[in-house]
């Protein structure tokens, strides 16, 4: 895969195998059910923001693990083509993560999450640091155990790296990891949950106290931008007919990220990340949605 881009972008995050079976109606405790469907894909949000980042052009190193089962190679395989260096990605003993989505007709969905190898990432692995200092920028997510999210952002700081959180799963944050954060990118809900305050606005305002920039994600809304010292700037998402917003997060980060470091301002960025977000709801599956840099250039215009 050719890199149009100069950003390069550690991600310290989940590996997951998405299991996904689609029936009429979900089952019910005790209750089988016969599904119509089923198809298997790479996720989990590291998986998802390394790919969406270098579809996106950037230079792209992924940090994490992933077990010894046929899954391991799978979602390994599943990087590399997309031109992501999986040197970083160890493989442990044990089952890969795993996601099992049972999805109705309905559109409504049901998951539950297997870490499995994604668990054994505890610290950072020798090399690990260097990989992060050699990037400019670093995402991550908290789909793997919080001291090893610390010990990324940590890293990253004392590196000079620019460092994006997504804070999902949403858990209380401590400041020790706030306070290597350089832009934190919550979902409304998320954003909800971690100031108690459902309007994003007073939720923006609220996180700015803990990190300097912060974007919320609106969905079909868009996002808002905040920044300290600065008024928030709200960007509104093309309409689109949306099939699966799965991943849409993902996708809009590893943009985001991407457009950044290669040095353009946040309006534009956000911008480029937004018409990226809207190009992967409009296709269904998690990466397999995700757009190239071409086409995001293309819908940004
Ligand atoms: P996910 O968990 O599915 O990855 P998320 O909840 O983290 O997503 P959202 O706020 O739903 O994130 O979406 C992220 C961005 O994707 C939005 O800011 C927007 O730019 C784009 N987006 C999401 N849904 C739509 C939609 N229906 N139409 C257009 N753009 C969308």
């Amino acid at each position: 895969m050719p890199h149009t881009s100069a950003a390069t972008v550690a991600v310290l995050g989940s590996a997951n195998m998405d299991l996904v079976a689609y029936v009429p109606v979900a089952p019910a405790r005790g209750e089988t059910v016969t599904g119509r469907d089923f198809r298997t894909g790479p996720g989990g949000k590291g998986t998802n923001q390394a790919i969406a980042a270098a579809l996106a052009g950037g230079r792209v190193t992924m940090i994490g693990a992933v077990g010894d089962d046929d899954f391991g190679p799978r979602l390994r395989a599943a990087l590399t083509e997309r031109g992501v260096d999986t040197t970083g990605l160890r493989t442990v003993p044990g089952p890969s993560g795993t996601a099992h989505i049972v999805v109705d007709d309905e559109g409504g969905n049901s998951i539950v999450v297997v870490p499995g190898a994604n668990a054994a990432v505890t610290d950072l692995a020798p090399g690990d640091a260097a990989r992060i200092a050699a990037a400019g920028t670093l995402l991550l997510q908290l789909e793997l155990p919080p001291a090893a999210v610390l010990a990324g952002a940590r890293a990253a700081r004392a590196h000079g790296v620019r460092t994006v959180l997504t804070p999902a799963p949403v858990v209380p944050l401590p400041d020790a990891l706030l306070d290597c954060v350089d832009l934190l990118v919550p979902n409304e809900h998320e954003a909800a949950a971690l100031t108690g305050h459902r309007d994003p606005h007073r939720a923006g305002r609220a996180l700015l106290e803990r990190v300097p920039e912060v974007v919320i994600t609106l969905g079909a809304s868009g996002s808002i931008h905040f920044a300290r010292g600065a008024e928030p700037v709200t960007v509104p998402a093309p309409r689109v007919r949306a099939v699966d917003t799965t991943a849409a997060g993902d996708t809009f980060v590893g943009a985001l990220a991407v457009a950044r470091a290669e040095g353009r301002p946040m309006p534009a960025a956000l911008a480029w990340a937004t018409a990226a977000a809207g190009l992967s709801v409009r296709r269904a599956g998690a990466s397999s949605a995700m757009p190239t840099r071409a086409e995001i250039d293309a819908a940004a215009g």
